[in-house]
């Protein structure tokens, strides 16, 4: 078992910050460090990233945005720098005052970064040679610093993504300081209690780690090891006008000189991703992750192939991409991803991981409300969208496109034939269109994963949707409650652009400007039969790329689309099959048994409407068994379940006699079906009934995380410091099929009550929505 900064990363072949194109101004971990040395407000600045780049190096820093800081904090930077801690002085001009006013931002700034002069001494020494270490900058040693809190682990979230993690004792601690409040319950942090023990030293150093305050890096002990690249974008400056008067190629060359020293390089640090994307449907340029920093990847080694995953903080401070915002996130949202993406997963739909949940109870985040902030420890095997290629695209810079697909290709998809060489004279196999069917595959089977579970996303902006179909950004979603196929739980969207019935064509909508994104390189690929040389794009005249774009375009076109809708309509029914428990597939299924069935469950619970199901096979076989004709059978099993299966009570009156006669015109036609499925000796042997029972309730979850839940987890944290109920809550989220609210294990009465409380429809989704990006 290893402490968290001591999991092995990946080769140099493998890790993102070496096979694609940093932020021209902090172009490498030193040059970084230097910044954050001469001009730290740089590494939170928002600014446009310089042609290429496909993330920039930054480290976290948890502070209330925009930075107000305490007045010893002033003073300590002042009498640190040459103003010799004087104030301001009455004759200032209004330039003067502002120069002045930057200085101190740029000092205390200057407190909370990691300084060259200690790279010798990181509080968390590496294990290894190029192994991490683990920096916390002198601001972050002062009392007034915030502390973190460790509120939840998820132990699936570890066992199936970095099994060889030791938190130490983190599971009791939290369980320990369920209830209370104040320093004591601070798992790091300046304000917590130094650990002793070995497993106390291990909590201690993950949650100094997932809370933003040691800041994992591979870096030279020694100052004077740092490069060139160094200081206040110095890099940027020394080529500022050479950008200005190179051209395509030219630029090219020099990224490509850079890429290559810098694949020569082990230091290594956290960063952000630049994308760009399209907004409910608008095209919105330069996005990127505002607050979001991966810390660093990692290889699951007990898996073969080992399995990569990068360890990312949400809402751990401002980024180059941050905009106008905090780069904060506030518990309600950071609980909500956390359960959210852990069930998701406990349902088999693919999604990015929540390994954890930190609270920093110091530290306000103002939205509707004074908010206390949270950060989630989110993992995935890549966090690249499709906005990621887009923001290249739209700039015509499809060398830095060419990069990142031949990532993708042959880091996360493992295709072959895709060097990871930049030399011109090696063979390309083709990839862009394996990569764009691939992607559209994967997202296909995503979407009808939700569809399956009645689950939202409500917000599937290109920037949104991942490369790899995993679901990301989790932010309004919802399951839904009663369901309604126009429901969407964003209520920005005043269109309902991304309501339930929409999600399919809105993930299709961005497969779709994938494809545009690698139109040149489609054409190219189809045109020569191998993939475009790096260098050999950026030569080529702008209207023959035109053309090749235009072909590439063409080409793809009804291939995605179908591919796209084909794997969509495949795994939805496949999974339809498997919560009615049928084995064979049948021709029609859609149109004669699936469709009517979201029409019954119109205006009902989408989920305990579908667990009740289970149910009616076991009155179905003893119906049928004992009764003279099948037809006959059927019709006394329907007669008897019908009252029983869904909850009438919410049926607006007017409707009540409408939705009986669906419902047994739908339970009648699925009756047939299953004894169809089960073929005529299958319905003579005995206790087909219960074993179809079980199935069903092995696929039709009896818990989902409705939004009153979540709600409620975050008032008891909020008012109770109830951790302890975060904990049950998200037991139920890794178990949602599970028999909740029925006598088992020795549960008392009180526990069981609770669990069938928390299956409950309570307030349905259409209220209390949260808003976005909160
Ligand atoms: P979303 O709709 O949540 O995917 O966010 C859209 C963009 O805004 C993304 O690039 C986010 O990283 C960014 N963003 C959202 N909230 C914040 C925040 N509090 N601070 C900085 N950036 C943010
Ligand atoms: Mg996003």
């Amino acid at each position: 078992m290893l402490p968290l900064l001591s999991l092995p990363l990946p080769p140099l072949s493998q890790r993102v910050t070496h096979q694609l194109l940093p932020d021209g101004y902090t172009p490498s971990p030193t040059s970084l460090i230097s910044t954050q040395d001469s001009t730290p407000s740089l590494i939170r600045r928002s600014r446009p990233v310089p042609h290429g780049a496909a993330f920039s190096y930054v480290s976290p820093l948890t502070l209330p945005f925009p930075y107000e800081f305490p007045k010893e904090e002033v003073k300590a930077a002042n009498a640190a720098t040459q103003n010799g801690g004087k104030e301001g002085i009455g004759e200032e001009s209004a330039e003067q005052q502002y120069e002045r006013q930057m200085n101190q931002v740029e000092g205390v700034l200057r407190r909370y970064e990691v300084a060259p002069s200690d790279l010798a001494a990181p509080a968390y020494p590496a294990k290894s040679k190029d192994g991490l270490a683990g920096y916390v900058a002198v601001g972050k040693q002062s009392q007034s610093y915030p502390s973190a809190r460790l509120l939840g682990i998820s132990p699936a979230a570890l066992e199936d993504c970095l099994p060889e993690l030791d938190v130490g004792d983190s599971f009791d601690f939290i369980a320990k300081t369920t209830g209370r409040d104040g320093p004591d319950t601070y798992s790091s942090g300046p304000m917590a209690q130094q650990p002793t023990s070995d497993e106390g030293k291990a909590r201690y150093q993950l949650s100094d780690v997932l809370g933003g305050r040691a800041w994992p890096a591979v870096l030279p002990s020694n100052e004077a090891e740092l490069d060139d690249f160094s200081g206040c974008g110095v890099y940027a400056r020394k080529v500022a006008d050479d950008w200005k008067k190179e051209d395509a190629v030219q630029r090219w060359e020099r990224r490509k000189r850079e890429l290559a020293t810098r694949r020569q390089q082990s230091s290594y640090a956290g960063w952000s991703q630049a994308y760009a994307g399209h907004q409910f449907g608008s095209w919105a340029g330069q996005l990127g992750d505002g607050r979001a920093i991966t810390l660093f990847e990692t290889l699951n080694n007990t898996v073969d192939p080992p399995e990569r995953w990068e360890v990312q903080l949400k809402g751990a401070g401002r980024t180059p991409y941050s905009r106008f915002a905090d780069g904060l996130a506030v518990l309600a949202s950071s609980v909500r991803e956390y359960l959210g993406s852990e069930i998701i997963a406990a349902m088999g739909i693919p999604t990015s991981r929540a390994l954890a949940v930190v609270s920093l109870p110091d530290v306000d985040v103002m939205r509707e409300r004074r908010n206390p902030a949270a950060i989630t420890t989110r993992l995935a095997q890549s966090w690249i969208r499709i906005g990621s290629f887009q923001l290249p695209a739209s700039r015509a810079d499809w060398e830095a496109v060419r990069l990142m697909g031949e990532y993708v290709s042959r880091v996360l998809f493992r295709f072959d034939g895709v060097p990871e060489s930049q030399e011109s004279d090696v063979q390309r196999q083709p990839w862009a269109k394996k990569l764009l069917l691939e992607a559209a595959r994967r997202n296909a089977r995503m979407a009808a994963g939700w569809q399956s579970v009645g689950w939202t996303h409500g917000v599937l902006n290109t920037d949104n949707i991942s490369i790899l179909g995993l679901t990301i950004d989790y932010g309004p979603y919802g399951f839904l409650d009663i369901f309604d196929q126009e429901a969407t739980p964003n209520h920005s969207d005043d269109m309902a652009r991304y309501s339930y019935k929409m999600q399919p064509s809105m993930v299709l909508f961005a497969i779709k400007h994938l494809a545009t994104s690698l139109s040149p390189i489609l054409g190219f690929e189809d045109k020569h039969g191998r993939a475009p040389s790096p260098g050999e794009l950026v030569s080529m005249k702008p209207e023959d790329l035109e053309e090749l774009s235009e072909a590439g375009e063409a080409l793809v076109r009804a291939d995605v689309d179908q591919t796209f809708v084909d794997e969509t309509m495949r795994e939805w029914k496949r999974l339809f099959r498997n919560k009615l428990a049928l084995e064979k597939e049948e021709q029609d299924e859609k149109s004669a048994l699936l469709d009517p069935l979201l029409e019954v469950l119109e205006g009902l619970d989408f989920t305990l409407t579908q667990r009740k199901l289970k149910d009616f096979l076991p009155v179905l076989e003893e119906s049928v068994q004992g009764a003279a004709d099948q037809e006959e059978g059927i019709q006394k099993a329907v007669d008897s379940f019908v009252p029983t299966w869904y909850d009438g009570t919410r049926v607006l009156e007017y409707l009540k006699d409408d939705k009986r006669e669906q419902a047994v015109k739908w339970l009648t036609s699925f009756a047939q079906r299953t004894l169809r499925d089960l073929g005529d000796d299958g319905v003579k042997a005995a206790g087909w009934g219960t074993a179809r029972s079980a199935g069903m309730a092995a696929h039709c979850p009896r818990f989902v995380l409705r939004n009153w839940v979540g709600q409620e987890v975050v008032q008891r944290l909020e008012e109770k410091h109830d951790t302890a109920f975060l904990q049950r809550v998200l037991e139920m989220c890794l178990h949602p099929y599970e028999e909740w609210g029925s006598a088992r294990d020795g549960k008392s009465e009180e526990v069981l009550e609770e669990e069938r409380r928390l299956c409950e429809v309570g307030t349905p989704l259409e209220r209390n929505m949260p808003s976005c990006s909160s």
